[in-house]
């Protein structure tokens, strides 16, 4: 394979950009390697600037749910275009996103838009403090929820990749606010809320997680966090950047049947245009100005192409039996790893939840965070870059997830099986 152009490339780029990447992981340093440019995509195909095809399983972390370049929602972008970028004004396609969200997603009564993820966590923790008067915030560790300051303690995938606890910049006088707990620890969580409760503005979790790896909640796990929270007056937030309408239309709250207080949406809901929300019910969320006192504003939110696309995005969704085939996919493609690794004799623990899945080097179950970090990041690394020879793009890092989305054809998942089987039995001969 020649990457000799993208080679050229991210050498220029790290003249002008830190690391020559707009966000850590894209520069494969676990996986050691290069990244490669990627010059185009359509459906489930990347191509890069040497001209190199791969099947992509990164699906943009998320968002390209339909695979790439999908022409309805091309072009309701185009036709957004025309009538204009912006206009720091109300839009009537605003509204009719908010209201798609409002009725897909159960707990949401009132949703505000952003521009990422990382503003919609940063947002609804502040909402969620000014709600409740309080300043404490509960996390759990190997969650991601953005690169806001409360958040970088034990903060998943990109962090522990570059193996930085936490991040020089974050002040102390921030993070003291901010308690990070083990995944899946039923005990543990009690034990702390029931001790500070009366402290704590808001827990805020990934109804399943998706940036130390996928690591689904224990049976009881999201029930005991909704009945503790509720007992105790503190707001429950789901980020469900990833797992909204990606679980099903409803997201993970609908999967599961835990409904929230708030929740924070990103990723798919832009169609690939930088959008997050955040939103839950009308009490809480009219505290929010101008209704109420807490401040947060976006010369950009509510963007009409970033809407446009969105709204052509949630349109594909509402096809009969869209996460039913979906997820058909994906159980396809997960038996054929399992197959794999258990055919070359390697051990892989594969964790899956609908159209989400993470195959760890490990033979130990992984439910937390300590758990995935058993898994062993040379042997992917290893896999990576076999599998990117053969034309399989996957996530640069042991530690996130592999999206199947629409446009994988079961040719394409079988072709990537194989390609599964053959770098599987290369690293068990090694
Ligand atoms: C990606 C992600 C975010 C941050 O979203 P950005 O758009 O990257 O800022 C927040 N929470 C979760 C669960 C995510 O996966």
């Amino acid at each position: 394979m020649n990457t000799s152009i993208s080679e050229k490339m991210f050498e220029m780029a790290k003249k002008v950009i830190p690391g020559g990447v707009n966000s850590p992981v894209r520069a494969c340093r676990s996986v050691g390697c290069d990244p490669v440019f990627i010059q185009k995509a359509k459906g489930s195909t990347v191509y890069d600037v040497d001209g190199n095809e791969y099947v992509d399983f990164v699906s943009s972390w998320g968002p390209m749910i339909h695979g790439h370049a999908q022409p309805e929602i091309v072009e309701a972008i185009t036709e957004a275009a025309k009538d204009g970028t912006s206009f720091g004004a109300p839009t009537t396609k605003e509204m009719a996103l908010a209201s798609m969200v409002v009725e897909a997603v159960p707990s949401l009564e009132k949703v505000r838009f952003v521009n990422s993820g990382t503003e919609a966590t940063m947002s609804a923790v502040r909402l969620a403090r000014g709600f409740t008067g309080r300043d404490v915030i509960v996390k759990f560790d190997g969650c991601y929820h953005g690169h806001a300051d409360s958040f970088l303690i034990k903060a998943g995938s990109g962090v522990i990749t570059l193996g930085i606890p936490g991040s020089p910049g974050v002040p102390q006088d921030i993070v003291k606010n901010t308690i990070s707990i083990p995944y899946n620890n039923e005990e543990v969580l009690e034990q702390t809320l029931r001790e500070k409760g009366d402290t704590i503005a808001c827990v805020i979790v990934e109804p399943v997680a998706g940036n130390m790896g996928c690591v689904p909640p224990g049976a009881t796990f999201l029930q005991k966090l909704r009945d503790l929270t509720s007992e105790l007056g503190i707001v429950l937030i789901f980020d469900e950047v990833i797992t909204g309408f990606r679980l099903s239309y409803g997201g993970a709250q609908e999967h599961f049947g835990i409904m929230p207080d708030l929740t924070c949406l990103g990723k798919i809901i832009g169609g690939g245009l930088p959008v997050g929300a955040y939103g839950g019910k009308a009490e809480i969320m009219d505290q929010i100005a101008p209704d109420g006192p807490v401040y947060q504003a976006g010369t950009l939110s509510g963007n009409p192409l970033a809407m446009a696309a969105g709204i052509a995005n949630l349109k594909l969704l509402q096809k009969p039996d869209f996460y039913k085939e979906l997820n058909e996919k994906a159980e396809f493609f997960a038996d054929g790893l399992n197959k794999a690794a258990e055919k070359a004799g390697i051990p892989v623990t594969l964790n899956r939840v609908g159209s989400l899945m993470t195959g760890f080097f490990t033979k130990a179950k992984v439910t937390d965070f300590e758990s995935a970090m058993e898994a062993d990041v040379d042997c992917y690394g290893r896999h990576y870059r076999q599998m990117l020879s053969k034309g399989i793009y996957l996530a640069p890092s042991q530690f996130e997830v592999l999206f199947i989305s629409a446009a994988h054809s079961i040719d394409e998942l079988k072709k990537a099986i194989e390609m599964t089987e053959w770098s599987f039995k290369k690293l068990a001969e090694d």
